[in-house]
């Protein structure tokens, strides 16, 4: 038997779903070319709902939550990893069906894995982690559609999140206005230190609204979906595009097509799971050189294993402020 390391484990039996952290030993990992000892994790939306069981988030049990990892290989019999290499992993089904971040150890496909960039260290990576590389993929696709600085501010709803506190860091740092949309007025200083030029209240955008309205703003990177992307499509102005990353309101979508085919508005979806290698080494190069670090700082705290049955309730709360980093050693 290998030596024990610490996991947290979720089960769901005739007890019911708990969350526990337990020893386990490395047989009990799944099959994997590569192991990696972790350094590091982070608490997404999504941890949250996998963590407490308010979402059917875990397709087997018992299983390691976490979709988001940093650290060392430890073993590997692929040819695209040595021992001692630094890599990260966002997504691929990690956490939900494969044993994944919050534990000491992790064993991998090496496809899944791609290497830590060089200006960043595993805390750092993880303070991105996949809120923030899917800011930066909503990003590159507000790009792609066309849109830069001069055509107008930008708006960033679901604000004082994670995907809302790195993509107001980064598009403040390529030059746009951005235009914060929050439930906590109370953070409008901390969103203003991360680039925000204006701060709205989420109440203005969470009900119901016309089908096209004024236009404000050239585009929009938005978590929130439901009520709230349907009136920032309808303020979207002429030609802008918006990308649509997540549901913290709600999964409907209860829009018109009057931004398509009257303004020529571009929805564009997001997804971090499958995204292909390329696109996310490109989104983690462009991290790395792009992401302001002290930014970075300001807007994660570090936690620690058991510290996560009480992250996943904050989170789905909404009442955490950008990002839990996981200390798996603390
Ligand atoms: P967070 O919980 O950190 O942020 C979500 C924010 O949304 C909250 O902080 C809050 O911001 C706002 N919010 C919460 N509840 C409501 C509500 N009822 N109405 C309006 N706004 C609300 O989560 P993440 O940033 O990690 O993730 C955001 C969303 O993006 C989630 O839905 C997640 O599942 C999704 N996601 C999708 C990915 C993909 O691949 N497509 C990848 C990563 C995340 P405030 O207090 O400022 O209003």
């Amino acid at each position: 038997m290998s030596e024990l390391f610490r996991a947290l484990v979720v089960n769901k039996d005739e007890h019911g779903y708990r969350a526990q952290i337990q020893d386990w030993s490395r047989d009990q990992l799944m099959d994997g070319d590569v192991l990696v000892r972790i350094a590091h994790s982070t608490v997404n939306y999504k941890d949250g709902l996998a963590v407490s069981g308010k979402g059917p988030i875990i397709r087997q049990f018992p299983m390691i939550p976490g979709i988001d990892l940093a650290g060392a290989v430890e073993e590997s019999s692929s040819p695209d990893f040595a021992v001692g290499d630094k890599v990260l992993l966002n997504g691929y089904g990690v956490g939900e069906k494969h044993h994944g971040g919050f534990a000491q150890y992790a064993r991998l496909k090496s496809e899944w894995l791609i290497p830590l960039p060089k200006t960043l260290d595993t805390e750092q990576a993880m303070a991105i982690g996949t809120a923030g590389y899917t800011a930066m993929l909503c990003v590159m696709a507000l790009e792609h559609n066309g849109v830069t600085p001069d055509k107008g501010p930008v708006l960033v709803t679901g604000a004082s999140g994670g995907v809302g506190g790195v993509a107001i860091s980064l598009l403040s740092g390529l030059g746009y206005q951005v235009i914060a949309s929050t439930g906590r007025m109370q953070e409008s200083e901390y969103l203003q230190s991360l680039g925000a030029t204006e701060i709205i209240d989420r109440a203005e955008l969470g009900g119901p609204g016309k089908p096209l309205g004024k236009e404000r703003w050239a585009a929009v990177v938005d978590s929130v979906g439901s009520q709230t992307l349907a009136n920032a499509l309808a303020h979207t102005s002429y030609g802008g595009a918006v990308a649509a990353c997540g549901l913290a309101q709600g999964m409907d979508l209860p829009a018109t097509v009057a931004p398509f085919i009257l303004r020529g508005v571009t929805l564009a979806g997001i997804d971090s799971v499958m995204a292909p290698r390329e696109k996310r080494i490109l989104a983690w190069d462009r991290l790395a050189r792009e992401m302001d670090l002290a930014k970075l700082t300001s807007i994660s705290r570090l936690i620690g294993l058991d510290d996560l049955p009480e992250a996943a309730e904050a989170i789905l709360a909404g009442t955490v402020r950008g990002r839990l980093v996981v200390d798996v050693n603390l």
